[in-house]
């Protein structure tokens, strides 16, 4: 592998090769726009764009695309080729700047959540030269925000673009005040992907992994998970294939992928990368979880990434490991060694504890959708309920500030909480708390609610602007202060006095600690439907509008297009259970009895009782009748949908009507699952799809 540095972004247009195609010129102006967000004008962009498309033809690609990211969690594309009729029948390649700059890609059938009639169904998509052009499958692509024409947001890039402009703003003021001058603080990003990788061969014989990512049938197997033998377990010679060339695909795009493990659940794993800045760290999640899919496939798999195609072991998650460094390179989050610098980190650490007290309910809404909601609170990922971990040694400075006493660290060296000699706070040595969905660990939180199939640009504009907020009210108060060592020291008290209660250490999984949370007021938001709606409260409202991240109008459509997508997730998931119930297993349970019922009869003739046999016919005739009435159930639920309903009523509708009659169904199925031999039983079971060779 010596050839990695060389693979490394060998199909990004990233500023090594902007230095050596563009004019020295050309490349400032570039950088100046990248960096300060000036605006490129046409002749720099025409000779920025023909670099791009020589660079691209180079590397074999033909075509372009603006890539962008709507509201349907997934990434878009629409592909164009270079050819420009030339002269004598001939085709030219072409490509200008303000191809490169503007697309006008037909944006009607992407949801809008009623922000744009079809009749002006016009959108357009801007580039955003803050993330590196890259080439995939022949094609340029060209990461974009997108936007309808009247200028409202269709996209998740552009939210999250503006909060970071947000909290860069903020975290300036505040550092200003610390002596600091820093013209931009940027928020950092590693997500952790989780993933299952299934026969290919499995998978097309399952018409619910097909149509929905996940099993809506199956018993468990013998085996699950209870071993612990697949976490950290020796990889699969197939799978350790598969996340090798998964390595070298993403690294030629310049995705620093870097650890790779098997995960609790059988056929489970993890891929982490190296953080980056949140814009750019999105765009490369997106790409790697369609690279994952990819690779898969020529590996004879199937990368499912929902967040529990299996029911009985682990789903998957995606950690949002995120913190805020300045142009220095300062990590806001890292405890500092001198009392000034814990100062600031604690300022900050205050920030993100009110922010999160304050947004319980928008950072649990921005890991809602159906996929998630089997897994949260499932004990296995964190609960539905927003809390904090910061670990034994920062709750014992936590502590110390909140009752106002000297904080006396674990060596039993008593110190002064006052600014000019607060403690020296050591790096979290404790053991990691994995059921905390927000956890503190040394100079980075870590998010873990999001589900594996998320993209994390809601969950980033979420945490960007409420950390922002928080900063505004803290500079705008200490900016004010005539003593801002007293000042500081007061804030960071009463802040922490405040919203304490966001802090948890215990075990996020325990039962104890729904009731306790219920006492100290904190939501329990345990589905979609509870929590989306918080989505356009008024408080929240305000937080968007003041930085200017969204309007009421397209905080609204947010709410409508994601009730919407878990009705219609849950509501294709019912069909396709009904479908399979009718032609798959309902089939194969009549005709299994029959079968058995022909041996009794037979061996009645010669005069042998079959009283096993008869009594497996009479098990198997009764609960397909169950199974058959439950089927007819779940056809009433799901024809039954409130049709002129608004979305919230609508999204409750699938979680309390629609969603226990799956479950019914699926009970019974599972029980005739385990009566009905092998040979006979229509698709692959768990045994078969999770334990492969
Ligand atoms: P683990 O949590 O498995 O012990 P690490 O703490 O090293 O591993 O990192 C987990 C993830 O957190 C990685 O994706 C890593 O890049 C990311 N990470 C580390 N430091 C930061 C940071 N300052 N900001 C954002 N993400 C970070
Ligand atoms: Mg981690």
């Amino acid at each position: 592998m010596s050839k990695v540095p060389e693979l490394f972004g060998s199909m990004v247009f990233n500023e090594s090769v902007m230095k050596e195609r563009l004019p020295k010129d050309v490349f400032k102006a570039l950088k100046k726009t990248m960096t300060e967000g000036t605006p490129l004008d046409e002749t720099v962009a025409n000779i920025v764009a023909n670099a791009m498309k020589d660079w691209a033809i180079s590397k074999g690609a033909t075509h372009y695309t603006h890539w962008f990211q709507p509201m349907t969690g997934v990434t878009a594309e629409k592909h164009d080729s270079f050819i420009t009729p030339g002269a004598e029948g001939a085709v030219i390649m072409e490509f200008s700047g303000k191809e490169l700059i503007k697309g006008e890609p037909d944006a009607s059938s992407f949801p809008s959540g009623g922000l744009r009639a079809t009749f002006e169904a016009r959108g357009y998509t801007a580039w955003d030269p803050t993330s590196y052009a890259f080439i995939k499958d022949n094609t340029l692509c060209i990461p974009t925000a997108f936007c309808s024409y009247t200028g409202q947001v269709l996209d998740k890039k552009t939210p999250l673009l503006r909060s970071m402009d947000a909290i860069s703003d903020q975290a300036c003021r505040v550092l200003k005040l610390f002596g600091k001058e820093c013209k931009r603080v940027t928020t950092t990003v590693g997500p952790e992907q989780e993933y299952f990788l299934i026969n290919k061969s499995d998978y097309a014989k399952r018409p619910d992994l097909i149509l929905t990512g996940r099993t809506l049938f199956g018993a468990p197997a013998p085996k699950g998970q209870e071993m612990e033998d697949h976490y950290f377990g020796s990889i699969r010679p197939r799978v350790k294939a598969f996340m090798a060339e998964l390595d070298e695909e993403l690294w030629k795009l310049g995705v620093y992928s870097k650890t790779e493990h098997n995960e609790v659940a059988p056929c489970q794993h993890e891929m982490a990368p190296i953080f980056e800045t949140t814009n750019i760290a999105t765009d490369h999640n997106q790409l790697t979880m369609e690279v994952m899919k990819k690779v898969a496939n020529k590996h004879g798999f199937v990368c499912l990434l929902h967040e529990k195609p299996f029911a009985g072991v682990n789903g998957s998650g995606k950690h949002n490991n995120w913190s805020l460094s300045t142009d220095k390179g300062e990590n806001l989050l890292e405890p500092g060694n001198t009392p000034s610098s814990n100062a600031q980190f604690l300022l900050f650490l205050t920030a993100v504890i009110k922010a999160t007290d304050e947004y319980q309910d928008l950072i649990r809404l921005s890991a809602a959708s159906a996929g998630n909601d089997h897994r949260l609170g499932a004990h296995e990922a964190p609960p539905a309920i927003v809390s904090m971990y910061i670990g034994d040694e920062l709750g014992a400075v936590v502590d110390a500030l909140v009752s106002g006493e000297d904080y006396t660290d674990a060596k039993k060296t008593k110190m002064d909480i006052g600014v000019s000699v607060l403690p020296n706070i050591p790096k979290d040595t404790s053991d990691r708390n994995r059921t905390s969905p927000f956890a503190f660990t040394g100079n980075k939180f870590e998010f873990r609610m999001p589900g594996s199939a998320f993209n994390v640009a809601c969950t980033n504009t979420i945490l960007n602007t409420a950390v922002a907020e928080e900063l505004r009210q803290f500079a705008d108060e200490l900016e004010q202060a005539v003593d801002f060592d007293a000042a500081l020291t007061a804030l960071i008290q009463r802040e922490i006095r405040a919203h304490k209660r966001i802090i948890f250490n215990g075990n996020g999984y325990d039962d104890a600690w729904i009731k306790e949370a219920g006492k100290r007021g904190l939501h329990n938001l345990a589905s979609t439907p509870d929590a989306l709606p918080h989505y356009t409260d008024k408080k929240n409202l305000q937080l968007f509008t003041r930085h200017g991240i969204y309007t009421p109008i397209e905080v609204g459509s947010r709410e409508e297009i994601l009730l919407d997508e878990y009705g219609k997730t849950i509501n294709i998931e019912a069909h396709t259970m009904l479908d399979m119930l009718r032609k798959l297993i309902l089939p194969a349970c009549v005709k299994y009895s029959k079968e058995v019922a022909e041996g009794v009869a037979i061996k009645k003739q010669i005069g042998v009782d079959a009283p096993a046999e008869a009594a497996l016919v009479r098990t198997i005739t009764e609960k397909t009748a169950a199974l058959a009435q439950a089927e007819r159930t779940l056809t009433e639920k799901a024809a039954g949908v409130p049709a002129r309903s608004i979305a919230r009523i609508r999204a409750r509708y699938y979680r309390d009507e629609v969603l226990p009659a799956m479950e019914e169904a699926r009970r019974i199925a599972d029980e005739l699952e385990g009566l009905v031999a092998k040979d006979a039983w229509p698709m692959p079971t768990y045994s078969d799809i999770l334990f492969y060779i």
